[in-house]
């Protein structure tokens, strides 16, 4: 099959800063050395292209799993021009295409059937527009978001201007510009890339799949520490709609954390979660089915595979009685806290309206002296 031509633009780009950080950054650390002011300046650099692409481009417009300020939302939109991954329209549009046509090799613009490599950069290096067309169609929605819009008409000189500029500025103020280029800018634009990157290749093919196996996605705790909680993408995978990837509490998510802060502070709404039953039910029937697989090589088989049916109707039923009684309670703590809000409001209007009878009467008496 004849291969697709190669995009020059992103295989210079990706070559030249592989090199400057591979052999610029050890050979600056080694000669003249990086101070803390280029270490504390690149991590935060680094913190902040990761997570316009996490909470901003994935999971706020790619996957629309909460509402954001507009403040937060141009946040993200020079964060994600910054981490240099295309403007958060075309990639919303690419991985909306990933999960609707997730490991089909001719749809998925970044399937991991076709290996590691090519799920990680190697889909990147070729234009494969013939097989993998971006319309915006799906993405109908984000084109009437301004901010998006405006971040994908500007993109190309907003990307340039973060990337040379922030550096350069954090140089200046340092004192160390070319020191600040090489960490702030270089070395933290590939490992921005790659930390992204992986979240397409090895949540692919490196995990356990606890929620389903329909789809080659892994939750996987160590790319957690590194892509900012998205390492737990067969959750992701299955519950999308999901503001948070890592679901237990103590699940690495910093993404999910930033999220439920913001929330606090008025700058993220409608944080939308799937109901517990759903992840429990999904979490039991996976459970099941490799008890089933494992069960059937026994020679009693048939008597395990029995017990192991009915006691997964079992635990289904206690899972739907627990639930629908918490839900009840939860209405009711809702009912009681109004009743007790609208108590509360009468005690106030009960002592409001004494007042003013009061008021009322001592004027009355005075008036009815006067006259009498
Ligand atoms: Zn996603
Ligand atoms: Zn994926």
């Amino acid at each position: 099959m004849k291969q697709a031509p190669i995009i020059w633009t992103n295989v210079l780009v990706f070559s030249i800063t592989t090199l400057v950080a591979a052999i610029g950054v050890p050979w600056y650390a080694f000669t003249i050395g990086f101070g803390w002011a280029e270490v504390i300046a690149t991590i935060i650099c680094l913190g902040y292209c990761g997570m316009s692409i996490t909470a901003g481009y994935h999971r706020l417009w790619a996957h629309k799993t909460y509402d954001a300020h507009p403040a937060l939302q141009w946040l993200y939109a020079i964060g994600g021009a910054f981490a240099l991954q295309n403007s958060a329209l075309h990639w919303s549009a690419d991985h909306r295409v990933h999960h609707r046509h997730v490991d089909h090799n001719d749809k998925d613009p970044y399937s991991a059937g076709r290996g590691f490599w090519y799920s990680h950069i190697g889909w990147m290096l070729r234009d494969n527009s013939e097989v993998n067309k971006t319309d915006y169609n799906n993405v109908r929605d984000l084109q009437k978001n301004p901010i998006v819009m405006w971040q994908h008409r500007n993109y190309l000189w907003l990307t340039i201007s973060t990337n040379f500029g922030i550096p350069l500025i954090l140089g200046v103020v340092s004192g160390n510009i070319l020191g600040m280029l090489l960490s702030a800018g270089f070395l933290r634009l590939v490992l921005s890339h790659h930390f992204t990157f992986f979240i397409n290749s090895l949540a692919h093919i490196w995990g356990k799949q606890p929620y389903t196996d329909q789809n080659s996605a892994r939750d996987n705790g160590f790319l957690a520490l590194l892509t900012y909680g998205e390492g737990y993408h067969n959750f992701h995978h299955i519950f999308e709609s999901d503001y948070r990837n890592g679901v237990k509490w103590y699940q690495f998510d910093p993404t999910k954390w930033f999220i439920k802060t913001a929330s606090w502070l008025g700058l993220t709404h409608n944080l939308r979660i799937v109901p517990e039953e759903r992840i429990e039910q999904a979490k039991a029937k996976m459970q099941l089915q490799r008890a089933i697989a494992n069960v059937s090589k026994r020679p009693n088989a048939e008597q395990l595979l029995q017990v192991l049916e009915h006691e997964y109707e079992l635990l289904l039923a206690r899972m739907q009685d627990y639930y629908q009684l918490k839900k009840q309670l939860l209405r009711q703590r809702k009912e009681e806290l109004v009743a007790q809000y609208q108590a509360a409001d009468f005690k106030v209007r009960y002592r409001e309206f004494k007042h003013h009878m009061q008021i009322q009467q001592q004027h009355w008496q005075r008036l009815v002296t006067a006259f009498s």
